[in-house]
């Protein structure tokens, strides 16, 4: 992962793309992938799509991955790195990712199944949500 310890699913599209980016960059056609979480399942498909040539190496299979029982939401800002360890150019690879999995996910609506889909969100709170010591609600938890 580019730096980014959460958010696996949100940001997954947009680091196979630079990840896929820096291995084609040395004409190499034959690719390893290691794992097939999100993180590694976008990363082959995004090389297979640019015509690489993917083996996976992994220890578990699906279903049996982290990321099938941890997923739901589009939230590419949560849970990232703290700024002090963050290198100076994360702000912007970050916004790289993010931009391009929401439009690779987009790609996804209205597909059979509905694998993705808009969902209204409301959050519950006594203070005014603009307050500055509002605390997350406990309903965040299942955000990754
Ligand atoms: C409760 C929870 C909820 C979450 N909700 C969301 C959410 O709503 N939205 C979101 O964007 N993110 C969410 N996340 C974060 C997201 O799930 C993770 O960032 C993402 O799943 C990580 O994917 P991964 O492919 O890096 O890891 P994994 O899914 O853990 O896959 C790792 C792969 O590497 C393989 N592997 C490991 N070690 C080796 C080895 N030595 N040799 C070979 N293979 C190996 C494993 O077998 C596996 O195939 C959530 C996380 C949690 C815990």
């Amino acid at each position: 992962n580019y730096g980014h310890g959460g958010s696996g699913w949100s940001l997954s599209w947009g680091a196979a793309y630079l990840a896929v980016g820096h291995a084609a960059a040395t004409l190499e056609r034959r690719v390893a992938v290691i794992g097939c979480g999100i993180i590694g399942l976008t990363s082959a498909l995004t090389a297979l799509r640019a015509g690489l040539d993917v083996t996976i190496y992994t220890r578990d299979l699906l279903p049996h991955t982290r990321s099938v029982r941890a997923n739901g939401s589009w939230t590419p800002d949560s849970r990232i790195a703290l700024s002090a360890q963050a290198s100076p150019s994360f702000a912007r690879t970050w916004e790289q990712m993010a931009r391009y999995s929401l439009q690779t996910y987009r790609d996804y609506l209205g597909l059979p199944g509905n694998p993705i889909d808009f969902r209204d969100n409301y959050t519950l709170s006594d203070t005014p949500l603009d307050a500055a010591d509002h605390a997350p609600a406990p309903t965040d938890a299942g955000k990754g």
